[in-house]
C-alpha cells in the first residue's frame, strides 16, 4: 500500500503530496488524516496522510513512523482545507495548520503530552474483612467519589495498606487541564419578538439568517434557545465570539446553561489546555464549542447550528496566511451539515446587511430592548467651538465633575485605531482626501507628502487649510498618556486608570484593570477601542468619547462604518444599571452622518447613506477588493516589479487595477512593500491569473507577493 503524504518545506515553497510506501509494521496504523514522519532528502520531516491507495510505483521510500493514534483531521475537515485553499490561494498545508491547535500542528517543536492522574478503584468486597477506622474512612471517601490518589493520601496514609491488601487498585486516567469557570445564568421566558425570531430562523427555507437587534435586545437569549432545540435533536453547535477575553460574561452564560457539554477554545488557554479541549471535541465528548475565529474549524460532527456573534467584527478575518474570512468557512460548513447559520449583530457589516436586504439571507429583527431599559441620552459637542488647548470640552468636564460628586463611574474613550498619521485642520477639522478614491490621505514625514494608500496619488502638504483658510494644518494624534495627564490636572483626587496597548501588554493585565474598575477602585477608566466592547459596568453613568473623528479618517473605505459601530457600542456602555446614563461625544464633524446617526442609534438610515457612497465610489458590497503586496529587500526591484505586475494584471484580467501605491510603513524589517488593488464584481479571469502569478513568483528569491481577498486593512499600521 502507498500513502500520499502532504509535506511542508517552507524554504522551498513545497506544498505537495509525495508517495511513500507503507511498511508492513505500520499498515494498521497509517490512516487518512494522520501525521507521519517521512524521509525527505537527507532529513526526516512530518506530513499528513491525505490518501491511501494500491499502487505499483517503484522505488518508494518507507514511511518512518506514525505520530498520532487517531487522525487529527477527519474527512470533512480535509475537504474544508481544500476549500480554504481555493478561497485564499494559500498553500494547502497552511490551511490545515490553521485548523489545528499548536500541539497537533505538523512539525510542531514543542510536543505536548496528555495529562494523567492516578485514581483509586475499589475491587474487593471488604465487608467481611477486618479494617481499622482510618482505612474505613478512606473507603468511604472513595465511595463518595473522592477517588484521586493525591487527595486520599492527604487524608491519611492507610491508602497504601489498602493497596497492599488488594482491596483497591490504582488506575491511570487522562484528565483535561481546562476547567470551565461556572457562571451564573438566569433562563428567561422569551418575549414575543424573541419567539418570533426563533421561529423564523428555525423554519426559514434559507439556512442563513441575520439576527439584527440593538444591544440588549436579547440576541444571546435567542442563541441559547436555538442551541437548546438543536441539542434536543441530537445535534451539536458552534458559537463564535470576536474576542473571548473581552466577552467573559457571554461565555459564562453558555457554560452556566450547558455545563459539561461545552468546550472552550481561545487564545488565553495554554497549549496543553487547547490540546485537551480539541481532543474532547474530536472524541465527541462535548456538544457545544464556543470560541474565537479558529473555533470554526472545530472537529464537531453533526453540526445543527453555527452562531457568529458580532458578525461585523474585524477579528473574523484572519490576517495571516491563510487569510480566510470566517463567515465564508461558516457558510461552507453549514452547507455540508445542512445546519443553520445565525449571524448576530446590532451593527451588521454592510456586506451582510445588504445580503439580508436583497433577501439572499433571512433577515430577523429584534426591535426592542429585552430588559425594557431605554437607550442612554447622547450629546454631541462641536469641538471647533471649544477653546483650543486641551482635549476636554466644557460640557464633558461639567459631566465628569457631576458623576465624581455622585460617586458614579466614568468611561472615556480615546479613539485611536492604530497609529494612522494624517493631517487635519485644528481649526475646522478638515482632512484631505484622495480625489480618486475618497480615502483619507496619509502623511509621510520623510517626503513631506500626503499619499493615497489605494491608488498611489500624492500631493505636497500645505499649511493653509483649503476649507477655512487658517494656517492651522497639523499632524494630529493624541496618546492616552497625554489625556491622562490632562485628566489628573483637571480632576485632582479622581482615581484614574488607563487601558491601552501599553498597560495591557502583560498576560492578565486586561482582566485586572477591568475587575479593579468594576470594584470601584477607580473612578475614571480611560482607554482605547479595547474598552468599547462587551463591558458591562452597572455603576458607569457617563461615557465620553474624546475624539470621535479619528476613526473617520483612517485610510479605509470602511471608516464611517467603523465609526458608527464604535460609537454605537460605547453608547451602549452607559447606564447599564439602575441609574440613567449619558454619553458625550466630542467631534469636529458634528454633521457627519456616521456621528449623527450613531447618536440616534439609527442603523437603517446609516446603511442607506453609506450604501449610496459605496455605490458612487464602487466599494464593497457593490464590488469586491483584492489587495496584493509586492515585496523585496531591494527598493528599486520592488518598485519596478510592482509596476510590471500592475501592467500584467491590467492586460490579463478584465477588472480595474489600482496602484502601485506605498503605505507609511512600506519598509518593514528592511523589506519594501508596494501595493496593488483589484476591484471587481464578476470576473472569472482573476483567480486563474493570480494562481499563475503566485507560481511565477514562487521561484523568485528576490521578490515575493502576498494576496489578500476582501482585506480589512489595505495598509497595516
Ligand atoms: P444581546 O445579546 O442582544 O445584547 P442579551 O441576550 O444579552 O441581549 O439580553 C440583554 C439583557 O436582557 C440580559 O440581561 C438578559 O438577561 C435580558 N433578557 C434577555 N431576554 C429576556 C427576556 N425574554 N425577558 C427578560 N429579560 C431578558
Ligand atoms: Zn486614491
Amino acid at each position: 500500500m502507498v500513502a500520499e503524504v502532504l509535506v511542508e518545506i517552507k524554504a522551498r515553497n513545497v506544498d505537495k503530496c509525495f508517495s511513500y510506501n507503507i511498511p508492513q509494521n505500520l499498515i494498521d496504523k497509517v490512516k487518512i488524516g494522520i501525521r507521519v514522519s517521512v524521509p525527505f532528502g537527507k532529513q526526516n520531516i512530518e506530513g499528513i496522510v491525505l490518501n491511501i491507495k494500491e499502487s505499483n510505483e517503484k522505488d518508494l521510500k518507507d514511511i518512518k513512523d506514525v505520530i498520532d493514534e487517531e487522525p487529527i483531521l477527519n474527512g470533512e475537515l480535509l475537504e474544508l482545507g481544500k476549500f480554504v485553499k481555493e478561497k485564499t490561494l494559500s498553500t494547502l498545508i497552511s490551511c490545515y495548520l490553521a485548523m489545528l491547535p499548536k500541539a497537533l500542528k505538523v512539525g510542531s517543536k514543542n510536543k505536548i503530552n496528555k495529562k494523567y492522574e492516578k485514581i483509586i478503584e475499589i475491587v474487593k468486597d471488604y465487608k467481611d474483612i477486618k479494617l481499622n477506622d482510618k482505612e474505613l474512612l478512606i473507603l468511604k471517601e472513595i465511595e463518595n467519589g473522592n477517588n484521586k490518589k493525591t487527595d486520599l493520601l492527604k487524608i491519611n496514609s492507610s491508602l497504601n495498606t489498602l493497596i497492599k491488601k488488594d482491596i483497591v487498585i490504582v488506575k491511570e486516567v487522562e484528565v483535561y487541564r481546562y476547567k470551565n469557570s461556572s457562571g451564573t445564568d438566569r433562563v428567561h421566558e422569551l418575549n414575543e419578538e424573541q419567539k418570533e425570531a426563533v421561529k423564523s430562523i428555525t423554519e426559514s427555507s434559507n439556512n442563513i439568517s441575520l439576527l439584527y437587534g440593538v444591544t440588549g435586545s436579547g440576541k444571546t437569549e435567542v442563541y441559547l434557545k436555538l442551541i437548546e432545540n438543536c441539542l434536543s435533536m441530537g445535534k451539536t453547535a458552534i458559537v463564535l465570539v470576536p474576542e473571548i477575553s473581552l466577552t467573559p460574561q457571554m461565555v459564562n452564560r453558555f457554560t452556566a446553561r450547558f455545563e459539561n457539554k461545552i468546550a472552550v477554545l481561545h487564545s488565553a488557554l495554554s497549549d496543553g489546555e487547547k490540546y485537551d479541549e480539541y481532543r474532547k471535541i474530536a472524541k465527541g465528548e462535548v456538544e457545544i464549542v464556543i470560541g474565537a475565529r479558529s473555533a470554526i474549524f472545530a472537529p464537531l460532527k453533526n453540526i445543527g447550528i453555527i452562531v457568529i456573534d458580532e458578525e461585523h467584527s474585524t477579528t473574523y478575518k484572519q490576517e495571516n496566511n491563510p487569510k480566510y474570512n470566517t463567515i465564508d468557512i461558516a457558510i461552507k460548513r453549514s452547507q455540508t451539515h445542512n445546519a443553520k447559520l445565525v449571524l448576530g449583530s446590532a451593527t451588521p457589516s454592510l456586506e451582510t446587511f445588504a445580503r439580508a436586504y436583497t433577501k439572499k439571507i433571512n433577515l430577523v429583527t429584534l426591535k426592542n430592548r429585552a430588559n425594557n431599559k431605554g437607550l442612554p441620552k447622547v450629546e454631541i459637542i462641536d469641538m471647533s467651538k471649544e477653546k483650543k488647548e486641551g482635549h476636554l470640552s466644557k460640557r464633558l468636564v461639567e459631566e465628569i465633575n457631576d458623576k465624581l460628586e455622585k460617586k458614579e463611574q466614568i468611561v472615556l474613550l480615546l479613539n485611536r485605531r492604530g497609529y494612522a498619521s494624517f493631517i487635519t485642520c485644528s481649526n475646522c477639522g478638515y482632512v484631505s482626501k484622495c480625489p480618486n478614491c475618497d480615502i483619507t490621505l496619509t502623511y509621510h514625514k520623510s517626503s513631506d507628502m500626503e499619499r493615497c494608500h489605494y491608488c498611489g496619488y500624492a500631493k505636497k502638504r500645505d499649511d493653509i487649510c483649503p476649507e477655512c483658510h487658517e494656517n492651522a494644518i497639523k499632524n494630529l494624534g493624541v496618546g492616552t498618556e497625554k489625556v491622562e495627564e490632562e485628566l489628573e490636572k483637571t480632576f485632582p483626587g479622581a482615581r484614574i486608570i488607563r487601558m491601552d496597548f501599553d498597560t495591557t501588554s502583560t498576560k492578565g493585565a486586561h482582566e485586572k484593570i477591568i475587575s479593579a474598575f468594576r470594584d470601584h477602585e477607580y473612578d475614571i477608566l480611560l482607554g482605547t477601542q479595547m474598552i468599547a466592547k462587551g463591558l458591562d459596568f452597572p455603576n458607569v453613568t457617563l461615557v465620553g468619547v474624546i475624539n470621535a473623528d479619528t476613526s473617520l479618517m483612517i485610510p479605509n473605505f470602511r471608516c464611517s462604518e467603523y465609526t458608527f459601530d464604535l460609537l454605537s457600542q460605547v453608547s451602549g456602555r452607559s447606564g447599564r444599571g439602575e441609574k440613567e446614563g449619558i454619553v458625550v461625544i466630542q467631534t469636529y464633524n458634528k454633521d457627519h452622518y456616521a456621528i449623527k446617526l450613531a447618536k440616534e442609534q439609527n442603523y437603517i438610515e446609516f446603511f442607506n447613506e453609506e450604501m449610496k457612497i459605496r455605490r458612487t465610489m464602487g466599494y464593497p458590497p457593490y464590488t469586491y477588493l483584492i489587495s496584493i503586496k509586492v515585496m523585496s529587500s531591494d527598493y528599486n526591484l520592488a518598485s519596478k516589479e510592482s509596476s510590471f505586475l500592475a501592467k500584467k494584471l491590467k492586460e490579463n484580467i478584465k477588472s480595474e487595477v489600482l496602484g502601485p501605491s506605498i503605505g507609511s510603513n512600506f519598509k518593514v524589517k528592511n523589506i519594501y512593500k508596494f501595493g496593488l488593488i483589484i476591484k471587481y464584481t464578476k470576473d472569472d479571469t482573476i483567480y486563474p491569473y493570480l494562481e499563475k502569478c503566485l507560481e511565477y513568483y514562487k521561484s523568485n528569491s528576490k521578490v515575493s507577493i502576498d494576496i489578500d481577498f476582501n482585506p480589512i486593512n489595505i495598509w497595516q499600521y
